[in-house]
């Protein structure tokens, strides 16, 4: 089959399906070879199924932990199958009942042109509420993130001080927004001092540090003369180290992700830090509470009223980092495990039919 373009621009949808596949598990960092990109025909719809064109794909860091074997919160990707993710994808043909050709939805369709759906976990996107590609990131998973683990664990109360890492990322950046809405005093833990200048002066964080520059514990303690009430878990490492004395009495740790050990293949060298770590938790009656995204899937509907409420009146701001090309996916993954992203992460694989279409 030939998907048609109704693109008066005159763009040529791709006439086959490049998919990108994990060709071998990585051993710490991940390298271009741990990927394939392979082409083959367009799958054909079957009853009861549409065709799908991907045009944004999310990067997130959770895929580095799909290219692993062995048992986590969710089923690694084999070897040789495509690689998963998640995308604002458009209808090409379909076969499901309220699904339309030219109908935008968010799927698990993973990194490739095209893929097949029978509807079952996809929905539709909303345009009135923003830029498709925001379904992805503030209005998507990462800001349901920010907001549940926020909201439902860290309990933000007017006055406490909350300090959040990856603060220039998806999901820091939004937590701090969030927190400033509650009326907390936010300081932002970024690498580099671009991303701190955005976290401070865009973001309206009240302070941000450079987690690059040597003695960031001292800077951090500066920076909260008042102790930690909140500390929000993105990275883990060295970040936590400078964390954990200034916690307050009853903190409260939403463990939402810790990047900064997805590469390990092995534990840290050291001494035995458990028992301190206990020990702090016991003393100073701290609550660490672990949680994934879609334990929260319920608060979906207040979260998307509240947050693209709060982003048409201007007090949340977000920025994405774009590149082109699917061929590009498995480089700004491994660059995101380093922070090379600056925002949230998305392939644009295919061209934005808004920006297809004339205005
Ligand atoms: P980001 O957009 O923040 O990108 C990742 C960022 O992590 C990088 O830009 C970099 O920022 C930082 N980073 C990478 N390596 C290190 C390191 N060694 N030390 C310190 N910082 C590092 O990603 P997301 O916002 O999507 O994700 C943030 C965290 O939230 C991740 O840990 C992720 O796994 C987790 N997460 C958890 C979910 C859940 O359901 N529990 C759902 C979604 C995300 P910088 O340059 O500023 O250091």
């Amino acid at each position: 089959m030939s998907p048609q373009s109704n693109d008066p621009a005159g763009w040529q949808p791709p006439a086959k399906n490049r998919r990108i596949l994990l060709a071998s598990r990585p051993s710490g960092e991940p390298s271009p070879e741990n990927f394939r990109l392979v082409e083959t025909e367009i799958p054909e719809p079957g009853p009861g199924q549409m065709l799908l064109r991907t045009i944004y794909l999310s990067l997130d860091p959770y895929m580095r932990g799909r290219m692993n074997a062995g048992p986590s919160y969710a089923s690694p990707v084999e070897i040789g199958e495509v690689m998963v993710g998640q995308s604002v994808s458009e209808v090409v043909e379909s076969d499901v009942p309220d699904y339309h050709p030219g109908d935008l939805v968010l799927a698990a369709s993973g990194w490739q042109d095209y893929s097949l759906s029978d509807g079952a976990g996809t929905q539709k996107v909303d345009r009135s509420l923003g830029p498709i590609s925001s379904a992805l990131g503030l209005l998507g998973m990462p800001g349901l993130t920010a907001y549940a683990g926020l909201l439902n664990i860290g309990k933000p109360r007017p006055g406490e001080t909350v300090v959040v890492a990856a603060a220039a990322g998806a999901v820091g950046s939004v937590v701090g927004q969030l927190a400033k809405i509650k009326g907390c005093r936010v300081v932002g833990i970024a690498g580099g001092q671009q991303k701190c200048r955005y976290v401070r002066d865009e973001l309206g964080f009240d302070a941000c540090l450079d987690h690059h520059q040597p003695e960031l514990a001292e800077r951090l303690k500066t920076a909260c003369p008042n102790g930690i009430d909140i500390y929000f878990e993105n990275v883990g490492g060295p970040i936590l180290d400078a964390v954990l004395p200034l916690l307050n009495n009853f903190a409260r740790i939403p463990v939402c992700g810790l990047i900064a050990h997805y590469n390990a293949s092995e534990p840290p060298p050291g001494p035995d830090r458990v028992p301190l770590f206990m020990r702090a938790i016991l003393t100073k009656r701290l609550t660490f509470r672990g949680f994934i995204v879609f334990d929260y899937a319920s608060q979906y509907p207040e979260f998307i009223t509240d947050m693209s409420g709060w982003l048409s009146e201007g007090r949340i701001k977000y920025r994405e980092d774009v590149t082109d090309g699917l061929e590009n996916a498995p480089r700004e993954l491994i660059g995101l495990l380093k922070g090379k992203n600056f925002g949230k992460k998305v392939i644009r694989v295919n061209p934005d039919p808004q920006e297809r279409q004339p205005v």
